[in-house]
């Protein structure tokens, strides 16, 4: 079997040991490389930069690092830098869940994405808290899964996207992959105010909503459990069960005598 190439993103930043641990434990079994935000974009999902020149350079540790967001690393990676395309493009390890509704606004899941819409497999990964504890527990678990995924050739031609949470657990105590709906976060907490020393008001997002829908066959309840969570996602927005129900409504607005 020729050597798969992989691409390696993140939204933490080129620095960050979640990127670092999974770069280390995907060597092992392909052809990595590494292109990612000089800095950290957390939330900045699937955003492009158009205003503004991006910039590429590389680290000591052979890193490519961009002045931009997740999806700008894949893009251009994809489009011009490489050269070649890659089999898989595998995002993170992010440092905090993406489940749920986070999945949104998740940079790291916007990294994916850009690959997915290229028509490339593409996984995001993430821990499920903050502060890399357990970190080579779950890089070893997504080399894992990675390799097993080459092994049996689900990396191919069919482009596919996975969000994949791993509990923060030690390595024997992470249970086995499970798949899983996304689950639901209640809004987000409010909007934090301080003043700053020129006596301006500024504004701080709060945090994301604890989870609402943490029911069984959710990617809360798989992970809470210590199961690593795998959610197939799609991009298409579109409400395809409510067509019918707005072609209905939409027709009762048009102006009277027209079809
Ligand atoms: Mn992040």
């Amino acid at each position: 079997m020729p050597t798969m190439k992989i691409l390696i993103s993140n939204d933490d930043g080129y620095q960050a040991p979640g990127i670092v641990a999974l770069y280390e434990a995907l060597k092992e079994v392909a052809e990595v490389e590494v292109v990612a935000p000089e800095h950290n974009n957390s939330a900045k999902s699937n955003a492009l930069t158009l205003h503004s020149p991006l910039y590429v350079h590389r680290a000591a540790n052979g890193f490519r690092y961009v002045n931009g967001t997740p999806a700008d690393c894949v893009h251009i990676a994809l489009t011009g830098l490489l050269g070649y395309r890659p089999d898989l493009v595998v995002s993170g390890i992010n440092n905090g869940a993406n489940m749920g509704d986070d999945t949104i606004y998740s940079g790291t899941v916007g990294a994916a994405m850009e690959g997915y819409l290229f028509g490339i497999p593409a996984i995001a990964f993430s821990q499920t808290e903050k502060g890399w504890k357990h970190l080579d527990a779950a890089a070893a678990r997504a080399r894992e899964l990675v390799q097993q995924m080459l092994a049996k050739q689900m990396v191919g031609t069919q482009p596919w996207l996975l969000n994949v949470n791993i509990p923060c657990l030690p390595a024997g105590e992470i249970k086995s992959a499970k798949v899983c709906r996304l689950g639901r976060r209640h809004a987000a907490e409010a909007v934090i105010t301080q003043t700053s020393p020129r006596g301006e008001t500024m504004y701080w997002i709060g945090a994301a909503g604890p989870a609402l829908d943490e029911s069984e066959g959710t990617d809360f309840h798989a992970t809470a459990l210590g199961h690593v969570a795998v959610t197939p996602l799609k991009v298409d927005l579109c409400d395809h069960e409510r067509l019918g129900y707005w072609a209905q409504s939409v027709a009762q607005l048009s102006p009277k005598g027209q079809a």
